[in-house]
Order: structure tokens, then C-alpha cells, then sequence
């Protein structure tokens, strides 16, 4: 098997900060990957929520080669139009203000940060502000990001991290307000969250997060970077609230594939946080990555991708209640659109995972306890079914 012997090699070289599924994947097609042994996976992980269009799209492919042959890189010290043309589309999904590229979905966190912590200096004439973010986040793994992730086990072998960061639980407003003091900035969180086990924010709390910012000044940030770009059925999530952030991040889907995230600025914020100096980057918005973001939104356009979330969300939904009902082992379902988590109780959820991985089928767990199944948006019914038979066959 060259699945062994890669593997091998691959530990050898590279840094052991993951445990990977034993999978060298080479190749994809539609919403298949295959390994370098000729397996073939239905991908219901997309990469962590990244892979949008699935695999090898002829013309986001096309795109990439197109500017491949143009140029890939000028910094930031010149203008570049496929960065000017993926802002617009960016804002025009969004109907926010302006957009800053960045390489990552951390790294968009950090300028958020930034732009909120900038916003407060600006009004009050010192610094030292305070942000607010939620238990069971995650926002990354930068020193910024990492102050703001919600779990402690992450965060407590690089402490003392950022300063002046409190928690609250999510979807308790009342826990939120007990944090608030004359110095908060900002409030952080995600619109549905990820990581920690698939939690859409209630319409309550979300609306009530809102008033309290309004009331007092803070900056709101929702960080889109896994639920955004169509995932939930809407373009953003917050979009189904009836609330607007004044910064939202956003990167995974963004790109369908090439690192690159976005922190986006509603007009106040736009007007007021960050100024030539404030912030920069070498890579952030070269002409490569965003060629790429722009044809993702046409694509989105063309192919009506957010539709088609929302058409086939029902049926989706509807075959994950089905399995909670028919097996024990999950206790529940949650989530928005294609971004579903299952509740696995009385064994672990790796073990199903990789039950999974070995019937030919790629999902990813979150928080302790969950399956977590963030497909390629292109999914057709064929393939929830196909994914249910396979998850059962794991069982
Ligand atoms: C993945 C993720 C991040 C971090 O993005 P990276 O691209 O891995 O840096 C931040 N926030 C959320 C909600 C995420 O899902």
C-alpha cells in the first residue's frame, strides 16, 4: 500500500501538531476524493467547510490557470483589479461597507480585533478596551484569535495571552450583559458555531446581543468563517436574523480552496477604526487568491448555490431526524442549511468517524460529542442519500 509507506514519510518531515485520518488523499472529481491507493470518499467535510464547489470545477479551475498566467502576487504597495472585483462581489453579498483581504480565517479574527479596538481608541482617547467573546467559540490559533477561542484547553499553554478578555455563554443574553463594563469594545461570535459542537445562535439572543451593542456603543463581530458563503442558506447567516454585524470575518468557503478570509466593515466602522499604518499584509488580496473569490461568487451566482442550499436543506434535515429517531447512539440534531452536527451518545464520535472514514464516507466530529457533516454545497440528493447509507452502514 503507498497509503503506508506515505504516511510514513510524511511523519517524518512534518510537525505531528495533528492525528490525521490514515488517508493520503491525491485527487478529487465533483464531490468525490480519491486516495493515493484508488479509494474514493463522498466528502461530507469539504475540507472544514472550505470546498464549496467540491473538486476540480472546470471553471473555477480555469480562473486560477487564467491568472496563474497573468500574475499571482504584487503586494499590497499596488492596486490589483481581481482584488478590486472580489471586494465588490464581497460587498454586494454582504451590503457592508469595505473589505481588507487576508490569508486565513485567524488572521481576519486579528483585524477585526484590530478595527474594533481602534473604533474605541478613536472615540475615547485611550486604549485598554475589553472584548467579550463566548464559551465554546473558536476563532483561531493566533495569539489574538486564541484569546477570544472559548475553550481553555486550547488557550492555556500559550497564556498570558491578550488582555482584557471576558466570556459569556452563548445564547444567554443575561450572561452577556454581565459582562459588559464602561470599557467593552467589542462583543465576538460566531452566527452559528463551529468548532464547539454546532450551535446556531437563537434568534433571541442574536437580536438581543444586537440591541445591547446598539445601546452602548459595541462593536459587534460575527465571525462568518465557517457559516458564511452560502452554508447556512443564506449568503451570511446573520442575514436570516435580521441583524447586521459591524464586523463580520469570513474566509474557508470564501476561496472554495485557496487560503484566503476577509474582515468586513460596516459603514461606521469603516469610517472609524483603521487607518493608513493601522494594519497590513504581504500576501492578503494578491491577485491569485482573489481571482479565485471573485469566480466563487459568480459561480454562486450562475449556479444559484445559496438556492439550492436552501431547496435542499429540507431533505437533508429531514434524513439526519430520521436517523435520531431510529438509532440510540444520536440524541439530537442541530444546525443551518449544510451545516449539521449529530448528537453521538454511549460511544465516542471518533469511532463513527472512522467507521465512516473506512465505508468510503469523509465526515468530522466538533465539540466532544459531535458529528459534524459540512459538505460541498454542489451535494445533490443522491448524495444525502448515499451519505445516510453509508453513516448507517457505520453504525
Ligand atoms: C476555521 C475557523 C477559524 C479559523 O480559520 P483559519 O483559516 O483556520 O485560520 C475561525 N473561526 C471559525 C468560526 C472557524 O470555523
Amino acid at each position: 500500500m503507498k497509503t503506508t509507506s506515505d504516511i510514513q514519510k510524511s511523519e517524518q518531515n512534518i510537525l505531528h501538531t495533528y492525528n490525521r485520518f490514515p488517508v493520503v488523499l491525491e485527487k478529487g472529481e465533483g464531490v468525490y476524493l480519491y486516495d493515493v491507493d484508488g479509494g474514493k470518499y463522498l466528502d461530507f467535510a469539504a475540507g472544514i467547510a472550505v470546498c464549496a464547489l467540491g473538486y476540480s470545477n472546470d471553471e473555477y479551475k480555469q480562473a486560477l490557470k487564467d491568472q496563474i498566467d497573468k500574475l499571482t502576487h504584487v503586494s499590497n504597495l499596488y492596486y490589483n483589479n481581481p482584488m478590486t472585483e472580489a471586494g465588490e462581489k464581497v460587498l454586494k453579498a454582504s451590503g457592508m461597507s469595505k473589505v481588507f483581504f487576508t490569508n486565513s480565517g485567524t488572521e481576519a479574527i486579528e483585524g477585526a480585533l484590530k478595527a474594533a479596538k481602534k473604533y474605541a481608541y478613536k472615540k475615547a482617547g485611550h486604549a485598554g478596551f475589553e472584548i467579550i467573546a463566548m464559551n465554546h467559540s473558536f476563532h483561531g490559533r493566533s495569539v489574538g484569535a486564541l484569546s477570544v477561542t472559548g475553550t481553555a484547553h486550547y488557550r492555556e499553554p500559550f497564556e498570558p495571552l491578550m488582555g482584557g478578555v471576558k466570556f459569556a455563554d452563548y445564547n444567554d443574553l443575561d450572561s452577556v450583559k454581565a459582562q459588559v463594563t464602561d470599557k467593552t469594545c467589542a462583543i465576538i461570535m460566531e452566527t452559528v458555531q463551529g468548532e464547539g459542537g454546532i450551535y446556531p445562535a437563537d434568534p433571541e439572543f442574536i437580536k438581543g446581543v444586537r440591541a445591547l451593542c446598539d445601546e452602548k456603543d459595541i462593536v459587534l463581530i460575527l465571525d462568518e468563517i465557517q457559516c458564511g458563503m452560502g452554508r447556512s442558506g443564506h449568503y451570511f447567516a446573520w442575514q436570516a436574523y435580521g441583524v447586521q454585524p459591524d464586523i463580520m470575518t469570513c474566509a474557508k468557503a470564501l476561496g472554495s480552496g485557496v487560503p484566503v478570509g476577509a474582515f468586513v466593515l460596516n459603514e461606521k466602522l469603516a469610517e472609524a477604526s483603521l487607518e493608513p499604518g493601522d494594519h497590513g499584509t504581504t500576501y492578503g488580496g494578491n491577485p491569485f487568491v482573489c481571482a479565485a473569490v471573485s469566480k466563487v461568487f459568480d459561480i454562486f451566482e450562475k449556479d444559484h448555490i445559496v438556492e439550492h442550499v436552501r431547496e435542499l436543506t429540507p431533505y437533508l434535515e429531514q434524513k439526519l431526524d430520521a436517523l435520531v429517531e431510529k438509532y440510540d447512539c444520536f440524541a439530537a440534531r442541530r444546525g443551518k442549511g449544510f451545516m449539521q452536527g449529530l448528537v453521538v451518545t454511549g460511544r465516542p464520535v471518533g469511532e463513527v468517524v472512522n467507521k465512516a472514514l473506512a465505508n468510503g464516507l469523509l465526515v468530522i466530529s466538533a465539540g466532544k460529542d459531535v458529528l459534524r457533516l459540512v459538505p460541498p454545497l454542489v451535494i445533490e440528493k443522491e448524495h444525502i442519500d448515499e451519505m445516510i447509507e453509508k453513516l448507517e452502514a457505520s453504525l
